[in-house]
Protein backbone atom coordinates (compact mmCIF):
# COMPACT_ATOMS: atom_id res chain seq x y z
CA UNK A 1 0.00 0.00 0.00
CA UNK A 2 1.01 3.45 -0.89
CA UNK A 3 1.32 5.75 1.96
CA UNK A 4 1.62 9.52 0.99
CA UNK A 5 2.34 11.88 3.27
CA UNK A 6 1.72 15.57 2.88
CA UNK A 7 2.77 17.94 5.10
CA UNK A 8 1.46 21.66 3.80
CA UNK A 9 2.33 24.68 6.68
CA UNK A 10 0.65 27.68 5.34
CA UNK A 11 0.51 30.82 7.38
CA UNK A 12 -2.27 32.92 6.26
CA UNK A 13 -2.33 36.49 5.96
CA UNK A 14 -3.90 37.38 9.20
CA UNK A 15 -0.51 37.07 10.82
CA UNK A 16 1.04 39.66 8.92
CA UNK A 17 -2.37 41.74 8.02
CA UNK A 18 -5.02 42.75 10.08
CA UNK A 19 -7.50 40.67 7.69
CA UNK A 20 -7.16 38.13 5.28
CA UNK A 21 -8.06 40.46 1.84
CA UNK A 22 -4.65 38.85 0.91
CA UNK A 23 -4.31 35.37 0.47
CA UNK A 24 -1.74 32.80 -0.92
CA UNK A 25 -2.40 29.06 -0.63
CA UNK A 26 -0.90 26.17 -1.76
CA UNK A 27 -2.68 22.70 -2.77
CA UNK A 28 -1.09 19.27 -4.06
CA UNK A 29 -2.60 18.06 -7.63
CA UNK A 30 -1.42 15.61 -8.75
CA UNK A 31 2.36 15.43 -9.52
CA UNK A 32 2.25 19.36 -8.33
CA UNK A 33 2.06 21.60 -5.41
CA UNK A 34 0.19 24.36 -6.45
CA UNK A 35 0.63 27.97 -5.05
CA UNK A 36 -2.14 30.60 -5.86
CA UNK A 37 -2.41 34.16 -4.42
CA UNK A 38 -5.87 36.00 -4.33
CA UNK A 39 -6.26 40.08 -3.64
CA UNK A 40 -9.55 40.83 -2.57
CA UNK A 41 -8.90 44.31 -2.44
CA UNK A 42 -9.83 47.41 -4.50
CA UNK A 43 -6.08 47.69 -5.13
CA UNK A 44 -3.06 46.31 -6.59
CA UNK A 45 -0.36 44.63 -4.24
CA UNK A 46 2.83 43.41 -4.05
CA UNK A 47 3.15 40.08 -2.41
CA UNK A 48 6.70 38.31 -1.39
CA UNK A 49 6.90 34.72 -0.84
CA UNK A 50 9.31 32.46 0.10
CA UNK A 51 9.46 28.59 1.62
CA UNK A 52 11.47 26.20 2.90
CA UNK A 53 11.01 23.05 0.86
CA UNK A 54 11.87 19.24 1.10
CA UNK A 55 11.56 16.92 -2.13
CA UNK A 56 10.01 19.65 -3.94
CA UNK A 57 11.51 21.78 -6.51
CA UNK A 58 10.04 25.09 -7.94
CA UNK A 59 9.96 26.49 -10.85
CA UNK A 60 11.20 29.98 -10.11
CA UNK A 61 13.25 31.12 -7.74
CA UNK A 62 12.19 31.91 -4.19
CA UNK A 63 11.35 33.86 -2.70
CA UNK A 64 9.47 35.29 -5.66
CA UNK A 65 8.07 39.27 -5.62
CA UNK A 66 4.53 40.03 -7.51
CA UNK A 67 1.96 42.13 -8.06
CA UNK A 68 -1.78 41.29 -8.01
CA UNK A 69 -4.11 43.29 -9.14
CA UNK A 70 -7.26 44.47 -7.28
CA UNK A 71 -9.57 41.70 -7.09
CA UNK A 72 -7.41 39.19 -9.03
CA UNK A 73 -6.04 35.58 -8.40
CA UNK A 74 -3.80 33.51 -9.65
CA UNK A 75 -1.43 31.10 -9.80
CA UNK A 76 1.92 32.21 -8.81
CA UNK A 77 4.38 28.92 -8.78
CA UNK A 78 3.73 25.29 -8.57
CA UNK A 79 6.27 22.98 -6.99
CA UNK A 80 7.48 19.40 -8.44
CA UNK A 81 6.93 16.62 -5.74
CA UNK A 82 10.14 14.78 -6.38
CA UNK A 83 8.96 12.03 -3.49
CA UNK A 84 7.19 12.08 -0.87
CA UNK A 85 6.85 12.62 1.98
CA UNK A 86 7.40 16.45 0.87
CA UNK A 87 7.45 19.62 3.29
CA UNK A 88 6.59 23.28 2.51
CA UNK A 89 7.10 25.27 4.87
CA UNK A 90 5.72 29.23 3.41
CA UNK A 91 5.14 32.97 4.26
CA UNK A 92 4.64 35.84 2.83
CA UNK A 93 4.22 39.59 3.37
CA UNK A 94 2.29 41.84 1.39
CA UNK A 95 2.02 46.13 0.86
CA UNK A 96 -0.37 47.91 -0.96
CA UNK A 97 0.63 49.37 -4.60
CA UNK A 98 2.71 47.56 -7.75
CA UNK A 99 6.29 47.39 -7.61
CA UNK A 100 5.94 48.30 -11.35
CA UNK A 101 4.65 51.47 -11.11
CA UNK A 102 6.54 54.19 -13.57
CA UNK A 103 5.99 57.83 -11.73
CA UNK A 104 6.24 60.66 -14.39
CA UNK A 105 8.71 62.86 -12.77
CA UNK A 106 7.14 65.69 -15.15
CA UNK A 107 3.95 66.13 -13.87
CA UNK A 108 2.82 68.76 -12.03
CA UNK A 109 0.35 68.32 -8.89
CA UNK A 110 -2.12 70.20 -8.21
CA UNK A 111 -1.99 71.98 -4.59
CA UNK A 112 -4.31 70.01 -2.26
CA UNK A 113 -6.41 72.87 -1.76
CA UNK A 114 -8.92 75.64 -2.67
CA UNK A 115 -7.72 77.83 -5.88
CA UNK A 116 -6.80 80.97 -5.00
CA UNK A 117 -5.99 80.53 -0.99
CA UNK A 118 -2.42 79.97 0.45
CA UNK A 119 -1.17 77.36 2.85
CA UNK A 120 2.22 77.14 4.11
CA UNK A 121 4.87 74.17 4.18
CA UNK A 122 5.30 72.96 7.75
CA UNK A 123 7.29 69.90 6.74
CA UNK A 124 8.69 69.33 3.50
CA UNK A 125 10.71 66.28 1.69
CA UNK A 126 13.14 64.70 4.37
CA UNK A 127 11.43 66.54 7.27
CA UNK A 128 12.99 65.31 10.07
CA UNK A 129 9.53 65.20 12.66
CA UNK A 130 8.40 62.07 10.47
CA UNK A 131 9.24 62.55 6.70
CA UNK A 132 12.25 59.86 5.90
CA UNK A 133 12.31 56.28 5.60
CA UNK A 134 9.12 55.22 3.58
CA UNK A 135 7.47 59.16 4.07
CA UNK A 136 10.52 61.24 2.73
CA UNK A 137 8.86 62.56 -0.10
CA UNK A 138 5.66 63.84 1.91
CA UNK A 139 4.82 66.83 1.99
CA UNK A 140 2.76 68.91 4.94
CA UNK A 141 0.18 71.31 4.60
CA UNK A 142 -0.84 73.76 7.56
CA UNK A 143 -4.41 73.44 6.72
CA UNK A 144 -7.00 74.07 9.98
CA UNK A 145 -9.53 71.63 11.02
CA UNK A 146 -12.12 71.60 8.25
CA UNK A 147 -10.04 73.04 5.61
CA UNK A 148 -11.05 71.39 1.66
CA UNK A 149 -9.15 69.08 0.35
CA UNK A 150 -8.91 68.73 -3.46
CA UNK A 151 -7.43 66.02 -5.49
CA UNK A 152 -4.09 66.89 -6.60
CA UNK A 153 -4.35 64.56 -9.40
CA UNK A 154 -6.51 62.24 -11.53
CA UNK A 155 -6.90 59.03 -9.88
CA UNK A 156 -10.08 55.93 -8.56
CA UNK A 157 -9.98 55.90 -4.85
CA UNK A 158 -8.91 52.29 -3.87
CA UNK A 159 -9.19 53.22 0.51
CA UNK A 160 -10.64 55.19 2.65
CA UNK A 161 -10.86 56.02 6.30
CA UNK A 162 -12.95 58.30 8.09
CA UNK A 163 -14.05 56.88 11.43
CA UNK A 164 -11.17 58.15 14.25
CA UNK A 165 -11.41 61.27 16.34
CA UNK A 166 -7.72 60.20 17.72
CA UNK A 167 -4.53 61.96 17.34
CA UNK A 168 -1.06 61.82 19.70
CA UNK A 169 2.85 62.86 18.68
CA UNK A 170 4.15 59.44 18.48
CA UNK A 171 4.27 56.93 15.78
CA UNK A 172 1.86 54.38 17.27
CA UNK A 173 -0.88 56.69 16.81
CA UNK A 174 -0.32 56.34 12.84
CA UNK A 175 -3.07 53.94 12.58
CA UNK A 176 -5.61 56.53 14.07
CA UNK A 177 -5.38 58.27 10.85
CA UNK A 178 -8.09 59.56 8.25
CA UNK A 179 -7.32 59.15 5.09
CA UNK A 180 -7.86 58.85 1.21
CA UNK A 181 -6.15 56.56 -0.99
CA UNK A 182 -6.16 57.20 -5.12
CA UNK A 183 -4.68 55.00 -7.53
CA UNK A 184 -3.02 57.26 -10.40
CA UNK A 185 -2.97 55.74 -14.24
CA UNK A 186 0.75 55.11 -13.80
CA UNK A 187 -0.51 53.03 -10.70
CA UNK A 188 1.48 55.21 -8.40
CA UNK A 189 -0.58 55.84 -5.40
CA UNK A 190 -1.35 59.25 -3.63
CA UNK A 191 -2.33 58.84 0.05
CA UNK A 192 -4.30 62.37 1.90
CA UNK A 193 -3.84 62.46 5.72
CA UNK A 194 -5.13 63.48 8.91
CA UNK A 195 -8.47 64.26 7.86
CA UNK A 196 -10.91 65.09 10.24
CA UNK A 197 -13.69 62.46 11.40
CA UNK A 198 -16.40 62.05 9.07
CA UNK A 199 -14.64 64.23 6.49
CA UNK A 200 -14.11 61.66 3.44
CA UNK A 201 -16.81 62.55 0.85
CA UNK A 202 -15.61 60.28 -1.56
CA UNK A 203 -15.94 56.43 -1.53
CA UNK A 204 -13.64 53.47 -2.71
CA UNK A 205 -13.88 52.46 -6.56
CA UNK A 206 -14.90 56.23 -7.34
CA UNK A 207 -13.23 58.28 -10.18
CA UNK A 208 -11.82 61.33 -8.96
CA UNK A 209 -10.69 64.36 -11.03
CA UNK A 210 -8.04 66.64 -10.46
CA UNK A 211 -9.40 69.67 -8.47
CA UNK A 212 -11.84 67.61 -7.54
CA UNK A 213 -13.31 68.20 -3.50
CA UNK A 214 -12.34 64.83 -1.95
CA UNK A 215 -12.64 65.91 1.99
CA UNK A 216 -11.88 67.81 4.58
CA UNK A 217 -8.51 68.27 6.88
CA UNK A 218 -8.05 67.58 10.35
CA UNK A 219 -5.42 65.96 13.10
CA UNK A 220 -6.39 62.51 13.33
CA UNK A 221 -3.24 59.98 13.74
CA UNK A 222 0.39 60.87 14.13
CA UNK A 223 0.31 64.44 14.95
CA UNK A 224 1.23 67.24 16.46
CA UNK A 225 -1.50 69.76 15.14
CA UNK A 226 -3.76 70.08 12.19
CA UNK A 227 -2.34 69.84 8.92
CA UNK A 228 -2.81 67.90 5.17
CA UNK A 229 -0.07 65.18 4.70
CA UNK A 230 0.53 64.28 1.22
CA UNK A 231 2.55 61.77 -0.52
CA UNK A 232 3.20 60.04 -4.11
CA UNK A 233 4.42 56.67 -3.79
CA UNK A 234 4.54 53.11 -5.04
CA UNK A 235 5.56 49.50 -3.53
CA UNK A 236 9.24 48.55 -3.90
CA UNK A 237 8.59 44.58 -2.66
CA UNK A 238 5.71 42.80 -0.31
CA UNK A 239 7.48 45.14 2.39
CA UNK A 240 8.90 48.44 1.99
CA UNK A 241 7.42 51.24 -0.32
CA UNK A 242 9.19 54.34 -1.75
CA UNK A 243 7.93 57.81 -1.94
CA UNK A 244 8.69 60.58 -4.98
CA UNK A 245 9.85 64.05 -5.35
CA UNK A 246 6.63 65.30 -6.86
CA UNK A 247 6.40 68.44 -8.21
CA UNK A 248 3.44 71.15 -8.22
CA UNK A 249 2.04 73.81 -10.03
CA UNK A 250 1.04 77.32 -7.83
CA UNK A 251 0.97 81.11 -8.19
CA UNK A 252 4.45 81.20 -7.32
CA UNK A 253 5.42 78.83 -10.27
CA UNK A 254 6.57 75.08 -10.35
CA UNK A 255 7.47 74.09 -6.89
CA UNK A 256 10.06 71.48 -6.98
CA UNK A 257 11.33 71.43 -3.68
CA UNK A 258 8.69 72.65 -0.81
CA UNK A 259 10.43 75.16 1.83
CA UNK A 260 9.44 74.93 5.25
CA UNK A 261 7.66 78.59 6.07
CA UNK A 262 6.96 79.29 2.78
CA UNK A 263 3.07 79.94 1.86
CA UNK A 264 1.82 79.08 -1.76
CA UNK A 265 -1.04 80.05 -3.59
CA UNK A 266 -2.93 76.98 -5.61
CA UNK A 267 -3.48 77.83 -9.39
ZN1 LIG B 1 3.60 64.47 7.03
Amino acid sequence: MKRVFLFLFLIFGFLFASDESVTVKAKKVGEYVIVNADNKNPFSVTIIYNASLENLKSNQKLPVVFVMHAHSSQEILHLHVDKNPFKLKANYKWTIGSKDAQHNSNYLYRLPYKLGTKQSITQGFNGLFSHYGTSQYAVDFNMKEGSEVYAARDGKVVDIKYDSNVSGPTREFEKNANFIIMEHSDETLATYAHLEQNGVIVKVGEQVKRGQLIGYSGKTGFVNGAHLHFIVYKAVDGITRASFPIKFISQEGIISQPIVGQSYIAE
